[in-house]
């Protein structure tokens, strides 16, 4: 075995990644990562005891430069591209560069890309369809037409919604290493939120009851994209929660320390726990027949999740099936 120098040990320690050089089959020095990774007495030991990816081992075993993607070394799911560079005639210096988080970044990317596809391609094929019927059956019926007509146009407004609930989110996410500075007083967001969900609330026996103290200090934050976040989180409480008779929501505002807590509370179904962690992902929906129906886009709560995360706050969402959900977001004081 060849006596490793303090400069080399050096060199190979200062490495970030696990790194390991090979010679001949012997593993015959690893860095303190390699050791956390493969194990602590992989040196001096033939390297199919540390490392057992098939293809892995050929690659390392011939002792050429080489690069390859690889899992299953360490944690179930890591990813990692594995680099090897020749050393000599018959070693090789290998390094695991971790590669976990860009492979489920473009994992979530092109799931993403599939999913906003699928949600605009199913009204456009009903519209695409009407339309069709419109330009070529000649004899049609004047209330046939005026019913494909409004189906079209109902259709069209679910693209729009979708298209601009899309465009919030990529300009949320263009954003978020922006902190907002604005001072924003909380009862006026609310208001704002309020009115603008009662057009939704027309024809239902639902109040929407607010309780926050005249005296509460305004909040750091981006006062348009506040009212987006109580606009879809009312949207969601009337959408779900004021079905019944003699149902409310409640929105209730409380500061404590530096931060204050707003809370959107139905009275609704509730959201089952398994559910509950997947809620705030992109186009996830519990109901997607009742989404839909009632202008859903699947995207609300992604909004909200984002929105507050540029303002350094933090989302609570705690539901109980048949009693009702309420959502918590803080958000931080304006000092
Ligand atoms: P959507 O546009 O479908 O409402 P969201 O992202 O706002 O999309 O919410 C995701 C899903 O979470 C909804 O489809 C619904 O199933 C569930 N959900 C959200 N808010 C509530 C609520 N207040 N009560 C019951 N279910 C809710």
């Amino acid at each position: 075995m060849p006596i490793w120098s303090e400069i080399q040990r050096g060199v190979l320690d200062a490495l970030d990644e696990p790194a390991l050089v090979v010679e001949g089959h012997i593993l015959v020095a690893a860095n303190g990562p390699a050791r956390d990774l493969l194990g602590g007495a992989i040196e001096g030991r033939d390297i199919r005891l540390a490392i057992r990816h098939p293809q892995a081992l050929e690659q390392i075993l011939a002792h050429r430069s080489a690069e390859i993607d690889v899992t299953g070394i360490g944690e179930l799911g890591r990813s990692w591209r594995m680099v090897i560079r020749a050393l000599g005639k018959d070693s090789a210096l290998v390094r695991l560069i971790d590669r976990s988080e860009s492979v489920s970044a473009e994992r979530m990317r092109v799931d993403f890309v599939a999913n906003a596809s699928h949600e605009l391609r199913t009204p456009l094929s009903t519209v695409l369809g009407y339309a069709e019927t419109l330009a070529e059956e000649e004899d049609l019926p004047l209330e046939l037409r005026w019913n494909f007509g409004r189906t079209m146009r109902e259709e069209a407004r679910r693209m729009l919604r979708i298209i601009e609930d899309l465009m919030s989110l990529s300009r949320i996410e263009a954003d978020r290493f922006i902190a907002p500075n604005d001072r924003v007083q909380i009862d006026e967001i609310v208001s704002s939120a309020v009115a603008n969900v009662s057009a939704m609330r027309a024809g239902r026996d639902c109040p929407v009851n607010v309780h926050i103290p005249a005296d509460l200090p305004p909040v750091r934050g981006d006062g348009a994209q506040l009212v987006q976040v109580f606009d879809n989180l009312l949207a969601n409480a009337v959408r779900y929660g004021c079905e019944g008779s003699n149902s409310k929501v409640d929105v209730t505002a409380v500061r404590s320390g530096r931060w204050i807590t707003v809370t959107v509370r139905d009275q609704g179904p509730g959201i089952p726990r398994e559910h509950l962690p997947r809620v705030t992902e992109r186009f996830y929906r519990v109901d997607a027949a009742r989404s839909r129906e009632s202008g859903g886009t699947g995207l609300g709560l992604a909004i909200v999740k984002h929105i507050v995360e540029r303002h350094r706050g933090s989302l609570e969402i705690k539901s109980t099936v048949g009693v009702g959900t309420s959502v918590s977001v803080r958000l931080p004081l304006a000092l």
